[in-house]
C-alpha cells in the first residue's frame, strides 16, 4: 500500500497539520522518514520517549512482559501495575496511585476526585474549580474546559460550570477568587504548552496556604513535567510545597500510554468501588515499562546528567543567539527548553519549527512566541552537538528570509 503524508488529509480527522514526511522508524535521537530522510529529533513524542527511540531496555521489557501478560482490565490485580504503584507511592510519599492511559485522563480523574471529595465532606455548594490562563490540562471535555485557553472548549456545548481562570503567579487575584466553595486548584508547576512558564515560590507558598485554610485540593498537573523533565523526578520537588494531587503520564512509560494519579489516603478513599473507573487504565505492559522508566529515571546520577545537558544546550543557544540574534531568552526547567524570539519575531514560533523541519530538526512551538526543545533524557551530547548545529543553520536561514 503506497502511503504519503497526502494519505493523512484523505484518510484522518484534520484537527493535526503533521510537517510534510511519513516516519518510517525511529532509533534514539534520530527519526526517519519513508523516503530515506534522517532528522534529529527533540520532540521525543511531545517529552514522552524520555529514554530516546525504541530503547533495547525497553523493547526488553515489553518482549518479557508480554510474554506473561498484556492486559487483564481492573476486575482483577496484577503484578506489574501494582509493582509501578508501589514505586511511584515509594518515591513521592503518597499514599495510593489510580492509573489510566493519558494527561487529560489523569486530570479528569482528579477534578473528579477533588469535587467528590468537597461533595462528601462539605456539601455540594463547594464544587469551584480554580485553574490559571494559559495552562493545558488535555482535551476532554472536563479537563479542556479547566484549561486556560477558552479557545480550545468553546463551540462544544454547555461547557462543565463552576470553573475560574485566573491569571497565573498573580496572588492578589488568587487571594480574592478562592473561598469556602472552592474545592479544588489545579496548576502546573511549570507551564508547559503556555510556554516554559514557572510558577514564583512566593505564589506557591500562598496557593498552598489558603489551599489548606479553605480546606480545596492543591493538585498539580505533572503531565509535562514530571518524571525527570526538569531534573528531579517530579518538578514539585523543586518548589516549596507538596500537591494534595499529583497528576503524572507523558514519559511515564517511554512512549506506551499511561497516566497516573497520585494522592494521600484521606482523598483516594472518596473513590469508593464503582465511582469511577477506565478498561485500559494501568495496563500491565504500559505498568511493565512504567517500572523500567522509574528505576531508570529516578536515580540521582541520571538527574543530575539532564541538569548537566540543559545547562550545556543553554550555552550552545547562547552562542547561537550571539551570533545570529533571534532570541530574547531562554527558559531552561531541565530539558524543557522555551526559546523566546524576540519582539521583532514575535508569533513567528511555527514558521522557525518549519525552518528547523527543512534543515531535518524537529522542534516543538509553545504558542507562536516559543520554540519548544524536550528532547530525551538520555541524550548523548555529541547528539546535542549535532542537533545544535542544525538549529544553527535553521536560525541563520530563518534570519536571512525573514
Ligand atoms: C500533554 C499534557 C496534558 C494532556 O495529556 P494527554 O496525554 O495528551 O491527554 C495535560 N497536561 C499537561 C501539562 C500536558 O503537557
Amino acid at each position: 500500500m503506497k502511503i504519503t503524508r497526502k494519505t493523512f488529509d484523505e484518510v484522518m480527522f484534520p484537527c493535526y497539520t503533521p510537517m510534510d514526511m511519513v516516519i518510517k522508524k525511529a532509533h534514539g535521537v534520530y527519526v526517519y522518514d519513508n523516503k530515506g530522510n534522517k532528522y534529529v529529533d527533540l520532540t521525543s513524542g511531545i517529552a514522552v520517549n524520555c529514554l530516546g527511540h525504541t530503547p533495547d531496555g525497553v523493547q526488553k521489557v515489553i518482549r518479557t512482559a508480554s510474554k506473561n501478560l498484556i492486559h487483564v482490565s481492573n476486575i482483577f490485580c496484577n503484578e506489574y501495575t501494582l509493582t509501578l504503584a508501589k514505586k511511584l507511592l515509594h518515591k513521592t510519599g503518597y499514599e495510593k496511585a489510580f492509573f489510566c492511559n493519558s494527561g487529560a485522563e489523569a486530570n479528569e480523574c482528579a477534578l473528579k476526585l477533588a469535587r467528590r471529595v468537597a461533595f462528601e465532606e462539605y456539601g455540594e455548594q463547594k464544587n469551584e474549580i480554580i485553574s490559571f490562563a494559559n495552562s493545558f490540562h488535555g482535551r476532554t471535555f472536563f479537563s479542556v474546559t479547566v484549561g486556560g485557553q477558552d479557545c480550545y472548549s468553546d463551540g462544544f456545548g454547555p461547557k462543565p460550570a463552576a470553573i475560574t481562570h485566573i491569571p497565573f503567579n498573580d496572588i492578589k487575584t488568587f487571594e480574592k477568587t478562592i473561598s469556602e466553595n472552592t474545592c479544588g486548584v489545579i496548576l502546573e508547576p511549570i507551564q508547559g504548552e503556555g510556554g516554559i512558564l514557572k510558577a514564583d515560590d512566593e505564589f506557591l507558598i500562598k496557593v498552598r496556604e489558603l489551599c489548606d485554610k479553605y480546606h480545596a485540593a492543591l493538585i498539580f498537573d505533572e503531565v509535562q513535567t514530571g518524571v525527570g523533565r526538569t531534573g528531579t523526578f517530579f518538578a514539585y520537588e523543586q518548589t516549596p510545597v507538596k500537591p494534595d494531587i499529583l497528576t503524572s503520564a507523558k514519559g511515564l512509560a517511554s512512549g506506551l500510554p499511561i497516566g497516573a494519579v497520585l494522592t494521600y489516603d484521606r482523598f483516594a478513599k472518596h473513590f469508593g468501588p464503582g465511582s469511577h473507573g477506565t478498561t485500559f487504565g494501568g495496563n500491565a505492559l504500559a505498568c511493565a515499562v512504567g517500572s523500567y522508566v522509574v528505576e531508570k529515571v529516578s536515580s540521582p546520577v541520571f538527574l543530575n546528567k539532564v541538569v548537566e545537558k540543559s545547562e550545556y544546550i543553554k550555552e550552545c543557544v547562547n552562542r547561537i543567539n550571539k551570533k545570529y540574534p533571534l532570541f530574547d531568552g531562554i527558559r531552561c526547567e531541565g530539558l524543557l527548553i522555551g526559546l523566546v524570539l524576540d519582539d521583532a519575531h514575535k508569533g513567528m514560533s511555527g514558521k522557525l519549527q518549519k525552518c528547523c523541519f527543512k534543515h531535518k530538526l524537529l522542534t516543538l512551538v509553545a504558542h507562536g512566541d516559543v520554540l519548544r526543545l524536550a528532547p530525551a533524557l538520555n541524550i548523548k551530547k555529541d547528539k546535542i552537538d549535532e542537533a545544535m548545529k542544525l538549529l544553527e543553520e535553521s536560525v541563520k536561514d530563518f534570519l536571512s528570509v525573514q
